[in-house]
């Protein structure tokens, strides 16, 4: 894996110039050079960095491909798109999507009414609201209320039962009536892991038969008028295009005979989201088989073909795409805290007069390692290690012997490592599981990577900074949650190495990519962690800036957000401190307001410089 497979993932976001990784734009400053700026103002866990540019970028791109797309085809429909709010509804993030899409006319989509509040107060004038997901009677009356407020908003119904409450809406109320879509319920189903949205058993969407009695029902009701949209999506992730191309043939068709029906107003089929994004740091393994561009010329072809077969005029194209958009605009920067096998230092070996004869030979293969026997030293000194503990279980050899054999061992590991790192044998890989490095992060992977816990999703990581030495170490994250699940494994089939830093001499960064959907909204207080700090960062030709700082919650806060009165902590804390005794007054002072500084800065570590 070169450069941890950063030509793989990066889209050229990122570069590595003089051993820094860099933002490939502008002026190319390096992730190392904004930390170390944000780490200035005493600013110790771990920091999420957002890049509007990238949003920017990718929102240009979405639409400059199904644009080219429509022309290319000579199709006669337009294309529109909206921003799905669960993937993130961080308030930076969702200004800097508005923000980008400003010239595009680019949508929001809510699928809660929590987030159409948050839509409704934040669209760009005249910009499309989609709302989707199950609904009661005030969701839907909120969307009465955002078309009585100006919004362009299309309600999807999910089900027969909301459409019959729209109807009921619009009876008692003079409000403006919102557009009407339609989820389909399709045949063809979805792909990738998170494809339970497809499908005939799927949860959401309308069957045929039922699509039918809602035709009927809005004709009867005079809402005809007001059916523009039907909505499909197949699932997110989508690493195969096959399954996106049955669902336009199908949905198409449905959209076509809608329109025979009497559907007069009918004019767009919502395609939903699921355009993939690379996570992989492996060359080899390719997560999905389209480009956008086949994507959106696949897109558009079908459904110009479907269209003119049956007469009808080209619908305007939507999609949800919302992990597309955003998973590559934010990056998660950790320090690391800790290197465990630091614990055996060779200055910290304390042989005796006469050590048992396992020791006095690990100690001798330890001299004599050269690359012509490293590999074979290494066998012996793992053979060694294993005998020697169980001659400590068996109370043959004391706490000092094994000490001793410990760090001899880790030594030579890490000697040998070094002798043998131009050869890359699957052995020495192997070999690597038992000589894998732990990096302690100051940082929680259920708050942060969710998904690394619940899917077993991988994110591109790598250090910012050291890359012009030959990393050696095979790696192990630990985060600092006391969960064991809290860690990512080293995995010789796509091993990470890492370098092997003295942490008191210097400190160590590393940033995890494409972390910007659905991690943040999906991420757990475990242990009480929460959302690290945020920056905002603008890159131009002469440097970059900082803004939008968001402090992680300070631990009062977040005790107090799970409904304990932080009043009553304190006062609690301040008297039993106020009431013990041996100590002054003014230690008692200067304790306390110890005690007050710690709870008013955030649960991450401080423990590095
Ligand atoms: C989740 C969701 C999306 C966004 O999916 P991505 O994979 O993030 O593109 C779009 N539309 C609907 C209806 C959704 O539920």
């Amino acid at each position: 894996m070169k450069n941890y497979g950063l030509e793989n993932w990066s889209e050229n976001n990122f570069a590595i110039r003089d051993g820094k990784v860099i933002l490939n734009t502008k002026s190319n400053p390096s992730l190392l050079q904004i930390t170390n700026a944000i780490r200035k103002k005493d600013v110790r866990g771990p920091i999420i960095l957002r890049f509007p540019h990238i949003i920017k970028k990718q929102i240009q791109n979405l639409y400059k491909h199904f644009n080219y797309s429509i022309q290319e085809n000579n199709y006669k429909g337009s294309f529109k798109a909206v921003f799905p709010l669960k993937v993130n509804q961080f308030p930076h993030l969702v200004q800097a999507v508005v923000d980008a899409g400003r010239e595009f006319n680019y949508g929001l989509e809510a699928g809660s009414k929590a987030e159409l509040i948050l839509a409704m107060s934040h669209i760009n004038s005249g910009a499309h609201i989609t709302v989707n997901g199950f609904k009661d009677k005030e969701m839907i009356t909120l969307a009465f209320i955002a078309a009585q407020s100006g919004h362009n908003i299309t309600l999807t119904i999910e089900g027969l039962g909301e459409l019959k409450t729209i109807i009921e809406v619009s009876k008692e109320s003079k409000l403006i009536v919102p557009n009407i879509g339609i989820r389909v319920r399709l045949h063809a189903t979805g792909s990738g892991s998170w494809a339970k949205s497809g499908g005939m058993d799927a949860k959401f969407g309308l069957t045929a038969t039922e699509i039918l009695e809602a035709t009927k029902l809005l004709k009867e009701n005079v809402l005809l008028d007001k059916f523009t949209m039907i909505h499909f999506h197949i699932g997110s992730q989508m690493d195969d295009i096959s399954p996106m191309k049955r669902s336009l043939r199908e949905a198409g068709n449905i959209y076509a005979e809608l329109k025979m029906l009497g559907a007069f107003a009918l004019s767009n089929i919502n395609i939903g989201g699921g355009l993939a994004v690379n996570y992989s740091q492996n060359s080899n393994s390719v997560m999905h088989n389209y480009t956008l561009k086949e994507f959106s010329s696949s897109v558009v072809f079908l459904l110009g073909e479907i269209m003119n077969a049956k007469g009808i005029s080209h619908p305007d194209i939507f999609t949800e795409s919302g992990r597309y958009i955003v998973a590559s605009h934010s990056v998660l920067i950790t320090p690391v805290l800790e290197l465990f096998s630091q614990d055996y230092h060779a200055d910290l070996l304390d042989l005796k007069e006469i050590n048992p004869p396992l020791v006095e030979e690990l100690h001798e293969l330890y001299k004599a390692l050269s690359s012509k026997n490293a590999i074979e030293y290494l066998h012996d000194a793992i053979d060694h290690i294993e005998s020697l503990l169980t001659l400590f279980d068996l109370g043959y050899i004391d706490l000092r012997d094994r000490s001793n054999a410990e760090i001899l061992v880790h030594n030579i590991m890490k000697k040998s490592l070094l002798l043998t790192s131009n050869l890359h044998t699957n052995e020495l890989k192997q070999l690597q599981v038992h000589m894998q490095e732990r990096y302690l992060i100051n940082a929680s992977i259920f708050q942060s990577l969710p998904d690394y816990w619940g899917l077993e999703q991988n994110f591109p990581v790598m250090p910012i900074h050291h890359l012009e030495q030959k990393p050696l170490r095979g790696a192990s994250i630990w985060d600092i949650t006391c969960d064991s699940d809290g860690e990512i494994g080293f995995n010789p089939s796509a091993p990470l190495y890492l370098h092997d830093i003295d942490l008191k001499k210097e400190e160590y960064f590393l940033a995890f990519f494409n972390t910007g959907a659905y991690q943040e909204a999906l991420g757990m207080a475990h242990n009480l962690f929460t959302h690290p700090n945020e920056y905002t960062i603008e890159i131009d030709n002469q440097g970059f800036s900082i803004s939008n700082e968001e402090e992680s919650k300070n631990i009062l806060e977040i005790l107090s957000s799970i409904g304990y009165s932080s009043q009553k902590l304190l006062k609690k804390l301040k008297e039993d401190l106020s009431s013990s005794k041996f100590i002054t007054e003014k230690e008692k002072n200067a304790t306390l307001s110890k005690l007050e500084t710690y709870i008013y800065q955030n649960g991450y570590l401080r423990t590095t410089s």
